[in-house]
């Protein structure tokens, strides 16, 4: 990248940071922050904490200032004078999710690209995760660096409406490389990806993210099909070397045999994508077995929407004219919906993603809820998070199982320390559900409520919005 470039990528975002802080006020201005603060005693439900602990069966947590403050078996855990007292018998509570991979601020569900991209539809994005019981989420690569660091701030200081937590991550690729066509489009007017062709080039980048605080970084080492320049091996090395100095973490898209084994001999420590095109052979799952790296497996990219089914849980956020016209799409579209009848190759998929990642989870990879929502409107933030749990269910894996891959684990990778699990001294994030999720994973549809920092999201409110539009 050449000097002038960079300082022209400077200005451009300090009128973005600008333009946001001022709109930020004006959210904030909008709408004030509720003063809920009341001690609640939530009592009866059946407790799932998030890890791999047993759940507890007709259990209470107690909630102060927004935390929790004990969480038992009902009758163990005692209130204090004057708390409210929330009769749950029935119920099933659960940690609020964590997804560690989206692409925030495109989706205008009428339009996408850069004009859409704003705070308020960052704020959007963050509502639907959230109204989905979605408590953090995480974008990467595709989030403007200083524009993010900003709305990160304006959110921490409680500028914004109850929604889910923002983190992101820069992305870094070689010149013209990166994401898909369509997410390049819009990457490459608002200047994101991070464009390195050296291994001096890729290390200065790095640096600069870690002065800015920054622990995460994306990569993409794909040359899809041939089509892109692919970033080299000595780019990724420098990469992966110079974050684990600064004490980041890295990211790499990679969706070939070769590619995921050369990232994770390299170090990366979160593996996106699962391999689709050929079977997974032992040497790749000896590096898995050796370096245990985190795994956002985004399958339901690949997957006909649940809009098509038709689930009305799916069309909770969406306009009526969208789930009309992706259910009136009936030729295949790659990365954009339709409902006509499978591929051809849907079979062939299916039974390699099973094989694969069946094999990938055996060996020890750390799964993580990712849905790469955003690049399209058929895997909408929030609904394609409860997609992907049923699909890993679907792949062998126990609903427990998939829910600590939605939750405790997620915390632990991005460094969440008060999210992840229903435990004292963690923020009251969670969702409440009316049938037991352990029993069927599509269970976590059955949404009563959703609490963010002890306060219950208005879901109403969000819907008849979302529907009006
Ligand atoms: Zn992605």
């Amino acid at each position: 990248m050449t000097l002038r470039r960079n300082r022209l990528i400077h200005l451009t975002l300090s009128i973005a940071v600008a333009a946001w802080t001022a709109d930020a006020i004006r959210v904030a201005a909008q709408q004030p922050r509720p003063a809920d603060r009341a001690v609640m005693l939530l009592d009866g439900a059946r407790v799932i904490v998030g890890d791999t602990t047993p759940p507890i069966d007709a259990g209470a947590m107690l909630v102060e200032n927004g935390r929790i403050a004990a969480v038992g078996r009902s009758g163990s855990v005692k209130p204090p004078a004057g708390a409210t007292r929330v009769d749950l018998a029935g119920k099933t509570i659960m940690p609020a999710m964590i997804n560690a991979h989206v692409h925030i601020g495109y989706e205008g569900y009428t339009s996408w690209g850069a004009s859409n991209y704003t705070p308020d539809n960052v704020l959007d994005h963050l509502e639907r995760e959230a109204f989905y019981g979605v408590g953090a989420t995480q974008s990467v690569g595709s989030s403007p660096t200083a524009a993010a660091l900003q709305f990160e701030k304006d959110q921490r200081a409680g500028k914004f409406p109850l929604a889910s937590r923002f983190y992101f991550m820069p992305g870094m690729a070689p010149p013209n490389g990166g994401p898909d066509a369509v997410l390049r489009e819009a990457t490459t007017a608002l200047h994101v990806v991070n464009e390195v062709s050296t291994p001096d080039e890729a290390r200065r980048s790095v640096r600069a993210m870690a002065n800015a605080r920054i622990r995460q970084v994306k990569i993409w080492v794909d040359d899809r099909r041939g089509t892109y320049p692919k970033m080299t091996p000595d780019v990724f090395t420098a990469i992966i070397d110079e974050a684990h100095r600064h004490g980041m973490i890295v990211n790499a898209h990679a969706t070939t045999l070769a590619d995921q084994k050369a990232v994770i001999r390299a170090g990366a420590d979160v593996l996106v994508h699962v391999v689709q095109s050929e079977p997974i052979d032992d040497e790749l799952l000896a590096l898995v077995r050796e370096h245990k790296p985190y795994w956002a497996t985004v399958i339901g990219l690949g997957d006909r929407t649940e809009v098509c089914a038709p689930d009305p849980f799916f069309e909770e956020s969406l306009p009526a004219s969208v789930v009309a016209a992706i259910r009136a799409t009936k030729e295949p579209r790659p990365l954009a919906p339709s409902c006509g009848p499978p591929s051809p190759n849907a079979a062939r998929r299916e039974q390699m993603l099973t094989n694969n990642f069946q094999k990938m989870i055996a060996a020890g990879m750390r799964l993580v809820l990712g849905t790469d929502a955003g690049i399209h409107a058929g895997h909408t933030f929030g609904t394609a998070d409860h997609h992907e749990l049923a699909r890993w269910v679907e792949l062998g894996l126990s609903p427990a199982e998939a829910i600590v891959a939605a939750t405790s684990t997620p915390a632990r990778l991005i460094g969440i320390a008060d999210m992840g699990t229903l435990s004292a001294g963690k923020s009251a994030d969670f969702i409440v559900l009316d049938a037991n999720p352990l029993e069927d994973i599509r269970n976590t549809r059955k949404i009563v409520s959703v609490y963010l920092r002890g306060q219950r999201l208005d879901r109403a409110a969000l819907r008849d919005r979302w529907r009006r539009r």
